[in-house]
Parts: C-alpha cells; sequence; structure tokens
C-alpha cells in the first residue's frame, strides 16, 4: 500500500490549498492556517523529511538554502523588529506534522522560554 502523504506534501501537490508566498524548486513558504502570532508562516522543503531528525548528511546545502528562504521571506513579510524561526522535532518537540517545517513567528513580542 502506498504511503499516505503528509498534508504539507499534499499542499506541495497543490491537492488541498495553501496561502503560498514563496516558492522555489526546493522549498515553498505559505501561511500557518491556524497562526500563533500575528506573522505565521511555515517554510518546508519539497523533499520529504520527516524532521531535523532524520536530516541526512548529504542535506546540508538543502538546510542552508531553507535558512536563507527564510531569511528573504521574513524580509518580504517586513519583520524588521525581530522574529523567531521554531522547528518541532517528533513528540517531546510537539511535531504534528511528519515533513521538516520551520515556523517563523513574529509581529509580538514573543515570550521566552517557550511552554
Ligand atoms: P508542528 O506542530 O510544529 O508540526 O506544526 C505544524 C503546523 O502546521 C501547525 O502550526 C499547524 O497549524 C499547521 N498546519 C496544519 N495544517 C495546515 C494547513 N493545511 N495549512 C497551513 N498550515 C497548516
Amino acid at each position: 500500500m502506498a504511503e499516505q502523504k503528509t498534508i504539507f506534501k499534499r499542499i506541495i501537490d497543490r491537492e488541498i490549498p495553501a496561502n503560498i508566498i514563496y516558492e522555489d524548486d526546493l522549498s515553498l513558504a505559505f501561511h500557518d492556517v491556524a497562526p500563533q502570532a500575528p506573522v505565521h508562516v511555515l517554510v518546508i522543503p519539497k523533499q520529504g523529511i520527516t524532521s531535523m531528525a532524520t536530516l541526512a548528511d548529504t542535506d546540508h546545502a538543502l538546510l542552508g538554502h531553507l535558512m536563507l528562504v527564510i531569511k528573504r521571506v521574513a524580509a518580504e513579510l517586513k519583520l524588521e523588529q525581530g522574529y523567531r524561526v521554531v522547528t518541532n522535532i517528533g513528540q517531546d518537540g510537539g511535531q504534528s506534522v511528519p515533513h521538516l517545517h520551520f515556523h517563523i513567528l513574529g509581529g509580538r513580542q514573543l515570550k521566552w522560554p517557550p511552554g
């Protein structure tokens, strides 16, 4: 039986809609459907990587690319006052979608430490 697609893979494949604000050959950025801050965007690789914990040593260029996409998207969203980048990993990390993603959160003063 074919493995079930994650919700993010379905967004990549345009099977379900998302408010996409950036796309290139390797990545996609779209607004989170349940925003936790005035700006809450997700940056994901198109490649099906479960989380940071399953990255391969050969993924370093992809990771660097994603970091630069985050920087670019944050600049486009005018988060000059600052923002936070978060990736949740596995159960204790609070990860709910098993496809690597980076949250960009901004537009308000964020608290520390997170819960
Ligand atoms: P995490 O809990 O770190 O795995 O983050 C998953 C995020 O995906 C959550 O912030 C959800 O609100 C978000 N999310 C789930 N489904 C969708 C969707 N269809 N479109 C946009 N964001 C989504």
